[in-house]
C-alpha cells in the first residue's frame, strides 16, 4: 500500500507531463530574460514544488523569495479579501519580478499580488501559473508563462492540498466528489 501511489484522486495530469511543461517553461523564461534582474516570487504554500522544480530549468542567476497569502470565504464563495500573511524577504525595486502560483481560479489571489507589488516600483512584474481554470475566473489575470488551462475540478497533488495534505504527490488529481463548502 502506497500513500503517493494509492492516494483516492483521478490523474489529471501525470508526473511526466508536468515536468515536461515544466522544462519547456523553463527554458521560454530563460530567453525571455536574458538581460534582467529576475527574481522568482513564490506564493505559498502552494508553489513550493513547482517553484522549485521551474528554478532548476531556469538558466539564470536568479534570486528566490516567497510571500504567503491566506483569502477568506470557501472555495466556491470567494470573499475577493486576499490578505498577505508573509511578505517578501527584500525589496524589489528595478527587479522583474515573475510570480510563481500553484492555480489561477477566481484571479482574486493574483490580482491583489499584482496591485499590492506594483506599488513597490519594480522594474516589471509578471505571472507564471502552473495551471489556470478559465470557468472559474473573476477578475482577469493576465498569465504570462501557463503550464496548464484545465475544467473546473478541485485539483490535488503536486503543492496543491486537499484539506491540508497530498501536497507531495508527483502528479495532478481531482476528486470525483469535491469538499463540501
Ligand atoms: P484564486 O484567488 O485565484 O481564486 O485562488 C487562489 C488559490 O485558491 C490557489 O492559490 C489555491 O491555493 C486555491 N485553489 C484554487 N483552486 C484550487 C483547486 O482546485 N485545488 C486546490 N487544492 N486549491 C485551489
Amino acid at each position: 500500500m502506497s500513500i503517493l501511489k494509492d492516494a483516492p484522486f483521478e490523474t489529471l495530469l501525470t508526473e511526466e507531463q508536468i515536468q515536461t511543461r515544466i522544462r519547456e517553461l523553463g527554458e521560454q523564461i530563460t530567453q525571455d530574460y536574458q538581460d534582467k534582474d529576475l527574481v522568482l516570487v513564490g506564493v505559498l504554500r502552494g508553489s513550493y514544488l513547482f517553484l522549485a522544480d521551474l528554478s532548476r530549468h531556469i538558466d539564470l542567476p536568479l534570486i528566490v523569495d516567497f510571500l504567503a497569502v491566506s483569502s477568506y470565504g470557501t472555495r466556491t464563495q470567494s470573499s475577493g479579501v486576499v490578505r498577505l500573511t508573509n511578505d517578501l524577504s527584500m525589496s524589489i525595486v528595478d527587479k522583474d519580478v515573475l510570480l510563481v502560483e500553484d492555480i489561477v481560479d477566481t484571479g482574486l489571489t493574483m490580482s491583489y499580488l499584482i496591485e499590492n507589488l506594483a506599488t513597490r516600483k519594480p522594474r516589471s512584474i509578471k505571472i507564471c501559473s502552473l495551471l489556470d481554470k478559465p470557468a472559474r475566473n473573476i477578475q482577469p489575470v493576465n498569465i504570462d508563462y501557463l503550464g496548464f488551462e484545465i475544467p473546473d475540478k478541485f485539483v490535488v497533488g503536486y503543492g496543491l492540498d486537499y484539506m491540508g495534505r497530498y501536497r507531495n504527490l508527483p502528479y495532478i488529481g481531482y476528486l470525483n466528489h469535491p469538499p463540501a463548502e
